[in-house]
């Protein structure tokens, strides 16, 4: 099959062919339809992120087929539709797991950082983790649900109950979580590079009642801000445009450092948490609502081949949407 490989930090992706992988027991072979492309992705190959398994297949957003059923799989057919996210394994014994929250479990494994991922025609996937996809969303719009979306989901979920939501960084989660957002009833004032003229038009295409520069305060205070731009500096100006009470979310995986910040911008039972990876259970939720809302994906397509031009693009601010690597259609 063809697939596109990490091998060392710093390098591009190199397109090689390596043989179609066998599913192990409790496990599918999935032909790859469509892949996203995420920030994490960039953060892997970029060397921030330091624990690949090397060398490494990237891609966490993966829509396909299933191939092949390992032993012992009884949840889904040959032929079923379904996706897999970026939660690849959790160990199911650990405090975390066994306390409806795996998403912090202590041995999990991440699809496309320690498991091969969906940038190659075919993968593997334990059959527990992948979800059905709903009808209705091609493989293309599909694929930006399952980290974007969930990661989104869940920031949201965290960001608790308002009516005005920050989101700094209008990227890929950006544009999907501020569809549902509004469907929640939150108006949503979207942050962005000060020349960032493009992405501030297309805040407001999805919804944003207001869009601006990400040093600049908003005409009102904010219940809650969203950060999902992996810039440390956004989190004290996050904090300012929070009212008493608000909460800032960090979205991301990586940031760089968050400056020192005077204490009276967090007094005011003012709070910062980050989001970690995801649970089924978000995923399962989140999948039923997105049909509901209805989440619409907006999506830059490019072959397999490019996926070393779809990360400079998306580490550059040039693409809109969510980027997708299109491997089969079909
Ligand atoms: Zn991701
Ligand atoms: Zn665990």
């Amino acid at each position: 099959m063809r697939a596109m490989l990490f091998q060392e930090v710093g390098k591009p992706l190199r397109p090689v062919r390596v043989p179609v992988p066998e599913p192990g027991p409790g496990e599918v072979l999935l032909k790859v339809h469509a892949c996203g492309i995420c920030r994490t992705d960039l953060h892997i190959v970029d060397g921030e992120l330091t624990e690949p398994a090397l060398p490494l297949i990237p891609g966490h957003q993966i829509v396909g087929s299933v191939a092949k059923l390992g032993d012992g799989v009884e949840r889904f057919r040959e032929g079923t539709r379904v996706g897999v996210p970026w939660l690849g394994a959790t160990c199911g014994a650990c405090r975390y797991c066994r306390s409806g929250r795996e998403n912090l479990c202590d041995h999990a494994r991440f699809t496309g950082y320690q498991r091969n991922g969906g940038f190659a025609e075919f993968t593997v996937a334990d059959a527990r983790f992948c979800f059905p996809i709903p009808g209705g969303y091609p493989d293309l719009q599909a694929a930006p649900l399952l980290c974007a979306g969930l990661i989104g989901y869940r920031s949201l979920v965290m960001a608790g109950e308002g009516e005005r939501l920050g989101i700094y960084g209008f990227g890929a989660a950006a544009h999907i979580v501020t569809q549902v957002a509004r469907f929640r009833g939150w108006r949503v004032y979207a942050f962005t590079r000060p020349d960032d003229q493009a992405g501030q038009a297309f805040a407001r295409e999805m919804g944003a009642v207001w869009a601006g520069a990400s040093h600049e305060r908003p005409p009102e205070e904010l219940d809650a801000a969203i950060i999902f731009a992996p810039a440390g500096e956004l989190v004290p100006a996050a904090l300012r445009a929070v009212g008493k009470g608000g909460v800032v979310v960090c979205g991301g995986i990586h940031m760089s450092d968050i400056p020192p910040i005077p204490y009276d911008i967090l007094w005011g039972e003012r709070s910062i948490r980050s989001v970690a990876n995801l649970t089924r259970r978000d995923g399962e939720e989140f999948l039923a609502l997105a049909p509901k809302v209805p989440v619409r994906t907006e999506v830059t397509a490019y072959p397999l081949s490019a996926a070393n031009e779809a990360l400079d693009d998306l580490r550059s601010g040039r693409m809109r949407g969510a980027g997708v690597l299109v491997i089969d259609e079909g």
